[in-house]
């Protein structure tokens, strides 16, 4: 085993520096020595869910470098920058796995940290560390150009929100509404004026109204004005819900233009939706998470090609507790990054 260090849970909001065990490299495995790692709304939540007699390191989107590599590894060297994300293996075979999406495998992508090691049977540990293992096919190359810390938060909040625009087609001429202006909801405002879409922000934080504007937005719509929100009825092809809390779905479908689509990113718990809110104008619910390899790989490409990235806060990793009270208060703009290289 190779022993490394990391940041395990001790509570609820509590993180402790500890050495942790990474597997010695299988043929197919590289090392990666772990330089940044994005905060993510799921680390919140697996803390709060967490078994405290269970060993849990967080994090899910890091950028490092490449620092072994397994005897069959011909993707990647020694010293080439890299990208991993919140998925780490699938089963390859399945209809998802063959189609590319091994986010959606039939029998569950092994995730990051808290997962299930296919071959061993161990539990996933995050990338709060300064090293992780991986196969080679969950790692991408990190296209030049692309800032490693604000890079790494394109690997979970940046494909999730990728997915769906590219998928419900959003490009020249779309018309498109992002609800919540926050990780998730600031990358989708990015992506969508890059991708050619006229894009609103939807929040009930009217001081966001700059940063709308900044990140390429034409306007927001203060979700608190019932006036602003009747004279956007059924004007936008697909509005993509970032908000992560529970909310009533109602307002937002009735912004949704006719055969338009309401994607749900935010907040993945049980909903309720009126049909016939669906019914008048032909409406469609939809939602995703996470992205599969193929697609993961050109939303990296994209982000380089046009210069997006996320809008960071990066803190040295002694400081996560810090980060996660933060992030629990939405006070931050818009994603935090630990630096790994005070684990040295
Ligand atoms: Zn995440
Ligand atoms: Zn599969």
């Amino acid at each position: 085993m190779r022993t490394t260090t990391g940041w395990r849970a001790a509570g609820p909001a509590t993180l402790r520096r500890t050495d942790i065990q990474r597997r010695d490299l299988r043929p197919e495995d590289i090392a990666v020595r772990v330089d940044y790692c994005g905060v993510c709304h799921s680390d919140l939540h697996a803390l709060r869910d967490h078994d405290r007699h269970a060993l849990l390191v967080p994090g899910h989107e890091f950028t490092g470098v490449v620092t072994a590599t397994g005897p069959e590894v011909t993707a990647f060297s020694v010293g080439d920058h890299v990208a991993v994300g919140n998925i780490v293996d699938s089963c390859g075979t399945c209809g998802m796995c063959r189609a590319g999406q091994e986010n959606f495998c039939h029998s569950f992508p092994t995730l990051t940290y808290g997962g299930t090691d296919r071959q061993d049977g161990s539990i996933t540990l995050g990338g709060f560390s300064r090293e992780y293992v991986v196969r080679d096919a969950f790692a991408y190359p990190l296209p030049s150009g692309l800032d490693p810390a604000a890079a790494a938060p394109l690997l979970c909040a940046g494909v999730t929100v990728w997915e769906p625009l590219h998928s419900l087609g959003v490009g020249p001429g779309s018309r498109i509404a992002v609800a919540g202006l926050g990780g998730l909801g600031h990358l989708a405002v990015k992506m969508a004026v890059a991708l050619g879409a006229t894009t609103t922000v939807i929040s009930r934080t009217k001081d966001k109204r700059d940063d709308a504007r900044r990140l390429g937005a034409r306007d927001l719509i203060d979700s608190t004005d019932t006036q602003q929100m009747a004279a956007a009825r059924d004007t936008f092809d697909v509005v993509i819900d970032t908000i992560s809390a529970p909310h009533d779905l109602a307002p937002y479908l009735k912004l949704v233009a006719m055969d338009g689509t309401l994607s749900l990113l935010g907040y993945l718990g049980q909903v309720t939706v009126e049909a016939t809110d669906l019914l008048i104008g032909r409406k469609k619910l939809s939602s995703a998470g996470s992205g599969g390899r193929p697609a993961t790989a050109r939303m990296l490409q994209f982000c380089a090609d046009n210069g997006i990235a996320a809008d960071v806060e990066v803190l040295p990793s002694a400081q996560v507790d810090t980060a996660l009270d933060r992030l629990r208060r939405n006070d931050v703009r818009y994603r935090f990054v630990l630096d790994m290289s005070d684990l040295d």
